[in-house]
């Protein structure tokens, strides 16, 4: 059995991208270690937990409730503070993960992965593809970090989940052809200036999670404070959530791109 580390960057982002692939290893039998780096107290701010002090407590229980559905083994926080989209005024603020040094926090995540690697008989690391999928500054942060914890302890199994911008575009495009009203274009620029995710000739990993699907939409719907961004997955039809997200798609570091590997234990 192995045991597969997942660096994320904010409570809530295990699920979205990569929930279908923590349930279906855990529900194999391997151990999954979740390791969170920022509190995501720059999300929505729902009435009943509009303080910073009831937004955390309520987050640190979703994400708590999230780990539990995907049969997460073991969550660990680093402990920094959510650094909010590029150039908001809490990039500077203190404690914000993207003014931590990549060596700090990658000393942090090789202590877990040391700690995790002594009874492990197999150690997968999974981080961000380049630029975080969306140019998240935590997202980007994410993906350092993890590059250098993999140095530090010389992983062999490094992946980086991402997002098949090929993919997402003809999904869009094809609900819009079918009566869908969202214009979302992932070919567009996001938060860093970058369009989503990365081509599927960069990718290396197409993971079917369609049989895990139940457990990824209530790990999603655990967090309920975020409904504005989770919101519209949790609405879908079962049709709909199993076209957008049965699928969950990883690139290993080193290895040779595009290919279409199914495991991430080949
Ligand atoms: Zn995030």
């Amino acid at each position: 059995m192995a045991t597969i580390i997942f660096l994320h960057a904010h409570p809530d982002d295990e699920c979205l991208i990569s929930g279908g692939t923590i349930a279906k290893y855990a529900a194999a039998g391997h151990r999954l270690v979740l390791v969170t780096a920022t509190d995501g107290r720059h999300g929505e701010k729902p009435a009943d937990a509009s303080t910073p002090e009831q937004l955390l407590e309520r987050r640190r229980a979703e994400l708590a409730n999230a780990c539990a559905i995907l049969g997460v083994a073991r969550h660990e926080w680093l402990g920094y503070v959510d650094s909010g989209m590029t150039g908001w005024p809490q990039n500077n603020d203190e404690g914000a993960f993207i003014r931590s040094s990549i060596d700090e926090a990658a000393t942090q995540l090789a202590r877990i992965i040391e700690d995790e690697r002594r009874a492990a008989d197999r150690l997968v690391l999974v981080g961000y593809d380049w630029h975080g999928n969306y140019g998240h500054p935590d997202h980007i942060h994410v993906h350092k970090v993890a590059r250098r914890a993999a140095e530090i302890c010389n992983i062999k199994d490094l992946f980086e989940v991402t997002l098949n911008r090929d993919f997402y575009t003809e999904a869009f495009e094809w609900s819009k052809n079918n009566g869908g009203d969202n214009d979302f274009d992932p070919r567009q620029p996001a938060d860093d200036g970058n369009p989503m995710g990365e081509p599927e000739s960069s990718i290396t990993h197409h993971i079917d999670v369609s049989g895990h699907l139940d457990a990824k939409r209530r790990a999603i719907a655990a967090h309920a404070s975020q409904a504005n961004d989770t919101g519209f997955a949790t609405e879908m039809s079962a049709e709909s959530f199993l076209r957008a997200f049965g699928t969950e798609w990883f690139i290993k570091v080193g290895a040779p791109a595009p290919s279409r590997r199914t495991t991430l234990l080949d």
